[in-house]
């Protein structure tokens, strides 16, 4: 275990989170409940032991199936995390990362269930859209 922390946390800022230590793995989600439930083509994920992460600003859960639940803002919606009831590891979700540039997917998960078109690669044109509205 090392001794660097992680931060994010949601759009509004009510929901914020601490990760203590080097997360376990990351990866992409292809599955449709993923898909559902953020409104993302896909969705990148950074596995942690759920002992080391602190969520604070009261989220709101979804149970997104019988295996499991979602964490989220209740006030602006982004999700946060998805829990798994059995497992001993929390999934954060990359986009809501201060840095979610130190967390590259590593693997893709349930890669049959991908939307065909989909390619985070490179070669497609780029565009500077400038501030975010
Ligand atoms: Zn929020
Ligand atoms: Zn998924």
């Amino acid at each position: 275990m090392t001794d660097e922390t992680h931060t994010g946390g949601c759009h509004c800022g009510r929901v914020r989170f601490t990760a203590r230590g080097a997360p376990l793995s990351t990866g992409w989600c292809h599955c449709t409940i993923c898909r559902r439930t953020t409104g993302a083509p896909a969705l990148a994920w950074v596995t942690f032991p759920r002992a080391a992460v602190e969520i604070t600003g009261e989220p709101a859960l979804y149970r997104s199936s019988p295996a499991g639940e979602r964490v989220f803002c209740p006030v602006c919606g982004a999700q946060i995390a998805y829990r798994g009831d059995a497992s001993p590891t929390i999934d954060l979700n990359v986009g809501v990362f201060d840095h979610p540039e130190r967390h590259p997917p590593a693997a893709h998960g349930f890669h049959a269930d991908r939307i065909p078109w989909f390619d985070a690669g490179e070669g497609l044109p780029t565009v500077e859209n400038g501030d975010s509205p």
